[in-house]
């Protein structure tokens, strides 16, 4: 590490050497090159030529530097936990030739929280929303101030930065469940992190496939890695954020368990279709409003614009017989089938047809993570190869099946291994199996059913999701006819509130002895404000009656505001008596204080 930091400790002498070199290659190189290098540069940043002086006012690149001097550095953190923690800071800085955050120690610093050497247990932070990954942790090195005169001049960045780690930003599954939600839903929580953040990618990968995805977030071009080195030796962010908000995923890959649902799902479909719908305003699309169609015109009028989008791929996990399955989907349904790849459409085009689809049909794969752009009632339909169980591999399930989030989610499985096609002989990323010994590519083959593994080279799983399938299309038809058949009856029940109750208020206890084995509790309440407020079709009390010292209580659902309990209620007893309103028999409110009563 301290070599890594020996990189930023550039002498004065090295800094004018570097300045000479340069000026003797601007007069040998063309100069139009030079020149359009440095735009590029300020292209990206949005930057002054020379970024050091950023507002190109020489005044205030004194001011930052003087704070960073008297100041140094500034860190205040969310969270206890360190797998739940963003932080923020004043003047943090970056080494580009270390690749070291460094924090500068001043009199005036602070560290909240500051753990001593705990930090390093594991780490202070996440970088990314997969938790509590090895590969993603964030930490700095520590310098006093006065060590800034011996290192590289600063190049400070104006802007308020958000700084984590993209996690696969190949993969467009990845790319939204783990980056782009989560980084939009943390912007909402802090304020500055607005329109004008500039976003920080530090995990080192180039661009990839979905940048333009990532520029969505902000106004302003989103930096590498890879580009802060063009900036100079000791980059310092005047205000930044360091780490990404977990609330938003639904799921884990498996790297300490079998994947499957994380374990307290905090997001719900409300969340998603919030981001959905602003995603989609960014990218200029306009989604027809479900009102507007509700508007009824009478089912088979509205018929006549639904469609059914297959989602296929075109390199790996084909579908064999697309053509036969689209004639077969259109016949049946009576619908328009459109059929889309990442390959062949752009994003928004795929994003505007399928935000006003009926079904989405898609081999399992990324791809299926435009669900969240589906209207409310849509079926989603995920096919999975032989050899795979469908309930072991449910990122797509897990989302469509999130509360609100009104999708109805089918799966398929090939069960005919006649039907499979698959490729031992390329690479193992791509399932192939030629590298094993014999005896294992032979269990492999005669296995029919890969069992739950870890993340993330199992060559057995690799082998099975990758093969390409020959659809059988009376099977599937059955499976979509169930799903048609649960859009219709969603269409038809109305939508209820998901509004719950507050407390119920003024809850009473009366009492009364009848004789020296009977007694009653006369319990009532008032109802919760918000119910004036509101139309619920169904309101229902819950009471609980304790007697003290017991470990049971006697639950009861009343639609009325007052009951006399006689039943089980003995006189000169204590009893501890609890009252909750639920709306629509699952709404439940809050249970008001507890009474105690004497008999
Ligand atoms: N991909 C694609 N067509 C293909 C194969 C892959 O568009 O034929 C995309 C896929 O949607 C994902 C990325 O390439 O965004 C990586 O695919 P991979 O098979 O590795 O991941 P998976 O889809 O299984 O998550």
């Amino acid at each position: 590490m301290q070599s890594s930091v020996g990189g930023c400790k550039m002498s004065l002498g090295l800094l004018f050497n570097g300045l000479l070199v340069s000026i003797i290659a601007a007069l040998l190189w063309e100069y139009s090159k030079l020149r359009e290098h440095a735009a590029v540069l300020q292209e990206k940043l949005h930057m002054p030529q020379k970024s050091q002086d950023f507002t190109q006012d020489p005044m205030d690149y004194h001011i930052a530097l003087q704070t960073l001097h008297e100041d140094g550095t500034r860190m205040v953190c969310s969270s206890k936990m360190h797998t739940d923690r963003i932080c923020r800071f004043d003047y943090l800085c970056y080494c580009t030739e270390g690749d070291e955050f460094v924090f500068f120690h001043s009199n005036s610093s602070f560290m909240l929280p500051n753990l001593g050497s705990r930090r390093f247990q594991p780490s202070l932070l996440d970088m990314s929303s997969v938790e509590d990954h090895n590969t993603q942790f964030f930490n700095f090195l520590e310098l006093p101030t006065a060590a800034l005169k011996f290192l590289s001049k600063p190049v400070f960045v104006p802007d308020v930065t958000f700084i984590f780690n993209r996690f696969n930003p190949d993969n467009i599954m990845h790319v939204f469940h783990d980056d782009i939600l989560p980084a939009f839903y943390t912007m909402k929580l802090y304020l500055d992190l607005d329109e004008k953040a500039r976003l920080v990618f530090m995990e080192g990968w180039s661009e990839g496939p979905h940048f333009d995805l990532y520029k969505l977030l902000s106004s302003r071009q989103p930096l590498l890695k890879d580009h802060l080195k063009d900036f100079g030796k000791l980059i310092c962010f005047i205000k930044s954020y360091v780490g990404v908000s977990k609330m938003t995923t639904w799921y884990q890959y498996g790297f300490v368990q079998p994947q499957g649902p994380k374990a307290n799902i905090l997001v719900s479909g409300t969340e998603i279709r919030q981001f959905s719908k602003a995603f989609m305003v960014k990218m200029n699309i306009t989604r027809i409003e479900e009102a507007d169609k509700d508007a009824d015109n009478g089912e088979d009028e509205s018929k006549k614009d639904e469609y059914i989008v297959l989602f296929t791929r075109l390199t790996t996990r084909l579908i064999l017989n697309e053509g036969e399955l689209i004639t077969a989907l259109a016949q049946e349904f009576q619908m328009k089938v459109f059929k889309v790849s990442l390959e062949e459409q752009s994003f928004s085009t795929i994003v505007q047809l399928l935000s006003d689809a009926s079904m989405l049909v898609s081999m399992h794969g990324a791809q299926l993570i435009t669900s969240i752009f589906l209207p409310r009632g849509a079926v989603v339909v995920e096919l999975f190869p032989f050899a795979i169980n469908p309930e072991q591999y449910s990122p797509y399930k897990t989302l469509a099946t999130l509360p609100d989030m009104d999708l109805h989610y089918f799966s398929w499985r090939n069960i005919k291994k006649e039907n499979s096609v698959a490729h031992p002989d390329r690479s193992w990323e791509q399932g192939g199996i030629a590298h094993l010994e014999n005896e294992e590519q032979e269990r492999i083959l005669a296995s029919k059913e890969v069992s739950k593994h870890l993340c993330c080279r199992n060559p057995e799983w690799l082998f099975r999701i990758y093969q390409d399938t020959l659809i059988d299309i009376p099977s599937l038809l059955g499976v979509l006819k169930e799903g048609m058949k649960s859009r219709l009856r969603f269409k038809k029940s109305k939508h209820t509130s998901k509004i719950h109750p507050g407390r119920v208020r003024e809850p009473q206890c009366q009492t009364s002895v009848q004789s020296t084995d009977k007694a009653q509790l006369i319990i009532s309440w008032k109802i919760p404000w918000n119910l004036k407020y509101l139309k619920v079709k169904e309101v229902k009390y819950e009471v609980w009656i304790q007697e003290q010292g017991e470990n049971t209580y006697m639950p009861y659902i009343l639609q009325q505001q007052n009951f006399t309990f006689s039943e089980n209620i003995k006189p000169f007893t204590t009893y501890m008596v609890w009252v909750r309103c639920i709306f629509n028999n699952n709404l439940l409110g809050p249970f008001a204080e507890v009474l105690v009563c004497r008999t």
